[in-house]
């Protein structure tokens, strides 16, 4: 380290992969800065995984309230009042927005509430100053991405959704992603009438195929209007208070929002990276290598800048990683392999390691396949025709798990666990020695015994 500069490390975004860098890179005695001109903790916390999943839970009372009855329970009058809950979600990320900046405190970073754009390989303009650095960390993250057509200025994407000032009574949600699914579960639970159109033939393309198809079953007879091979909109109109989209075919849909979650991308405009050498790929992500390394040797990049895989633990991992390499003598390229993920749809969906046709296109018919549908205790009571999917793809040769995959309830909290034994390189046969918790959905896994064809 070097006092040439002013400081070792300067952070350009103070999210989750910023944040992280930051301050394990300052633990390692670093001199760093981070500038951050939206708001602390960035996507994730804002706008992202954590208000997402508070309105997750807000929606699946509706169905709990219903569920309610079969054990006994009545349940008065329902209400649902969406200010108190946009409130009550806006005070809890105005307190993590404190808390990231504590952190950030504690770890003796310094904290530039402002854009920061680069000037040159070891300069950055931040609130009217030139800053230097011997290193520069971009973590700016990404931003939706939207198709340019007449009358978008009406519509609303994931940045504006958490903060509607009033509860759309009907709701056009169009995409097929993991983030138009949520919202479709999440306004549908809430007691809109949800529409969700998607282009293709079946939404959350990467996702194990037949639990695609079964979430969408579950979503339909939930009430979500799910429409595959749908024309895109090609216009949104507002008349009388109210959203007229126009799709291609010349129909239309009338809503009271509509909700473009139609992709993101790289936050890589106006960044100043043309004063650098920096390699941007086709979608505008900026090219890394395993170190998080950019074509600039002194400047790297983090998370969903990156486009490697946008969420929230792997720009942890990533940020970690270059702290390591850079101020802890210790080169760090963070591990891929075996990350679960999971989406809070309703029901939820959680998996790691490799898909049934992934694994088939690399070990041919070496693979064996477990798989148990069925209706949970709690329905049975209930009389909710909700089906759990669990599905085990195993190396018949090697025995080794090689894919967990559910669909249920709190898949992301199963799945989470199962990733350990993957990594691990569990067996099927360990699968099988392990006892169950009985009575839990997880149990089945350990239980599977028949081999599907
Ligand atoms: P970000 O968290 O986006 O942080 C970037 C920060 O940089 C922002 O605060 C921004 O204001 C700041 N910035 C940008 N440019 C500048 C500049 N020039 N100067 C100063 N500051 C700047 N992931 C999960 O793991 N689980 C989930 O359930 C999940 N749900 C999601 C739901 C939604 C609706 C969305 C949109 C995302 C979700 N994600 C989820 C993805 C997750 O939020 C991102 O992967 C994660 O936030 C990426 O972190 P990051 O550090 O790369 O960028």
């Amino acid at each position: 380290m070097t006092l040439k500069y002013d400081y070792d490390l300067f952070t350009i975004g103070a999210g989750s992969g910023g944040v992280r860098a930051s301050r394990i890179a300052a633990s390692f005695g670093a001199r760093v800065a981070v500038a951050e001109e939206r708001y602390y903790g960035g996507t994730c916390v804002n706008v992202g995984c954590v208000p997402k999943k508070m309105f997750v839970h807000a929606s699946h009372f509706s169905e709990d309230f219903e569920d309610a009855a079969g054990f006994g329970w009545s349940v008065g009058q329902r209400d649902f009042n969406w200010q108190t809950l946009v409130k009550n979600k806006d005070a809890e990320i105005l307190r993590l927005n404190g808390v990231y900046n504590q952190l950030l405190d504690a770890a003796g970073v310094v904290s530039f509430n402002g854009r920061a754009t680069i000037v040159d390989e070891h300069t950055v303009h931040v609130n009217g100053q030139n800053v230097t650095a011997e290193y520069i960390l971009i973590a700016v993250g990404g931003w939706p991405w939207m198709p340019d057509h007449s009358g978008m200025e009406h519509v609303i994407t994931s940045n504006e959704v958490f903060h509607l000032k009033e509860f759309p009574q009907r709701i056009l949600v169009a995409g097929g992603g993991y983030i138009a699914t949520e919202f479709a579960g999440i306004f549908n639970g809430l007691g809109a009438e949800t529409i969700q159109i998607y282009r293709s033939e079946l939404f959350l393309r990467g996702f194990d195929e037949e639990i695609r198809l079964a979430l969408a079953d579950e979503m339909r007879k939930k009430g979500v209007d799910l429409r595959f091979n749908s024309p895109n909109i090609q216009r949104v109109d507002k008349s009388n208070g109210e959203l007229v989209a126009t799709l291609a075919d010349g129909s239309t849909i009338r809503a009271d929002q509509v909700l473009f979650a139609t992709g993101r991308q790289p936050l890589t405009k106006n960044l100043g990276l043309e004063n650098v050498n920096v390699a941007l790929n086709q979608k505008g992500a900026i090219v890394v290598d395993e170190y998080s390394q950019t074509s600039t040797p002194n400047i790297y990049a983090v998370g969903d800048v990156t486009d490697r895989m946008n969420l929230t633990p792997v720009a942890l991992a990533e940020g970690t990683a270059v702290a390591n390499t850079l101020f802890n003598n210790n080169p760090t390229a963070p591990d891929y392999a075996h990350i679960p993920t999971a989406i809070f749809s309703q029901p939820s969906i959680g998996t790691v390691g490799l898909l049934e046709d992934e694994a088939r296109a690399k070990y041919g018919d070496k693979i064996d396949l477990y798989r148990s549908k069925f209706r949970s205790l709690k329905h049975t009571i209930t009389g909710r025709d909700e089906q759990t999917l669990m599905k085990l793809v195993v190396h018949a040769e090697t025995d080794k798990v090689l894919g967990v995959h559910m669909l249920g309830p709190e898949a992301g909290e199963i799945i989470q666990g199962f990733a350990v034994a993957l990594r691990a390189g569990a067996t099927k046969a360990i699968f099988d020695s392990t006892i169950g918790i009985h009575p839990t959905l997880a149990e089945e896994f350990v239980t599977m015994r028949t081999k599907a064809t």
